[in-house]
């Protein structure tokens, strides 16, 4: 096994409307569009199309999108054995999207919210065997904590991308973490720091080595990324041109093909360069995951 993804799924639901409906109106939208999602469940689909062997450990409902669900990571060769049934509902997003892509999105987190400590109790023989630990925030923190100390316990790695931006994360509970990948807001949030300009990303980035991280890799959309590494030399890694269409999960992207590439050849710097290339290319074609390319279509377009 090479990951193990600790993180959330999501089904999302999206209607394209005509435009937005006013308080207590019904609108008839023309079209509509289920998919699957989840910050979690993205990092492991891009990891595994990749061909990384992957483990996720997350809780769905008790409903039908549960059973959508299951069979989408089977479907990407994932290890579904760790996917627990909640009595509750599924991790649901509704989305509205008008004919300018401006969107309103609800999260209903559902049984995500229920993912524990205890859970990564359950998964610990084979979470063991993992090479890397990937977290992200749409779980509840204290699992995050107990999942950042499992890693350190047992000697893996762990990336954390701290996305959504959660104001309650206490930067001591993942400070040992060997990779921290945030946006920009992310950055600053995590921080206190501004992100204004290129400078202030350094140093928000250097606060965040000095605290423990050992590498953080910050992603900058359309810039590309920066890394700063265990001794705390910088390095940017500039993106690729191109005709972006939908960036929504480019960083669930970019984290799915680092993951894959660090734990396949430990090379950190070839890892960031890949997902650069990844993520940019997954934003030339709508939609999230079905935006991933697998093996054989990345390897045919890599340069
Ligand atoms: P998030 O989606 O989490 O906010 P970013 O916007 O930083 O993350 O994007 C993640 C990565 O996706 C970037 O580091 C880059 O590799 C790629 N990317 C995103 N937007 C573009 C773009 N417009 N052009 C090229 N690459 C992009």
């Amino acid at each position: 096994m090479d990951i193990a993804v600790i993180g959330s799924n999501m089904v999302d639901l999206i209607a394209y409307i005509n435009r937005m409906p006013a308080e207590g109106e019904t609108i008839e939208a023309p079209d509509f569009k289920m998919g699957c999602g989840g910050k979690g469940a993205n990092q492991a689909i891009a990891a595994a199309k990749l061909g990384a062997e992957v483990l996720m450990l997350t809780r769905v409902g008790n409903d039908i999108f549960a059973d959508n669900t299951i069979e989408n990571f089977r479907q990407n060769g994932i290890d579904t054995r760790y996917i627990f049934k909640s009595d509750a509902s599924s991790g649901v997003a509704p989305i509205f999207v008008d004919p300018e892509s401006r969107n309103s999105i609800i999260i209903v987190k559902g049984a995500n919210k229920l993912l524990s400590p205890a859970d990564i109790e359950t998964a610990a023989e084979d979470i063991k065997k993992c090479k890397l630990i990937v977290l992200q925030l749409e779980i509840p923190t204290e699992t995050v904590y107990a999942a950042v100390k499992f890693g350190e316990k047992h000697g893996i790695p762990v990336l954390l991308n701290p996305a959504p931006a959660q104001p309650d994360l206490v930067l001591e509970h993942v400070k040992s973490c060997e990779f921290i990948v945030p946006n920009e807001t992310e950055l600053s949030l995590l921080t206190g720091m501004p992100v204004d300009n290129e400078d202030d990303i350094r140093n928000a980035a250097a606060a965040l080595h000095q605290a423990g991280v050992k590498n953080v890799i910050v992603t900058l959309g359309s810039k590309g990324a920066l890394w700063l590494n265990q001794n705390g030399e910088e390095q940017m890694f500039p993106s690729h041109k191109v005709n972006a269409r939908d960036t929504t999960g480019a960083g669930d992207a970019f984290i799915g093909c680092f993951s894959h590439v660090y734990v396949k050849t430990g090379d950190i710097a070839q890892a960031i360069k890949t997902a650069n290339f990844y993520a940019g290319d997954s934003v030339t074609r709508l939609g999230t995951q079905s935006s991933y390319h697998d093996r054989a279509e990345f390897v045919a377009d890599y340069p």
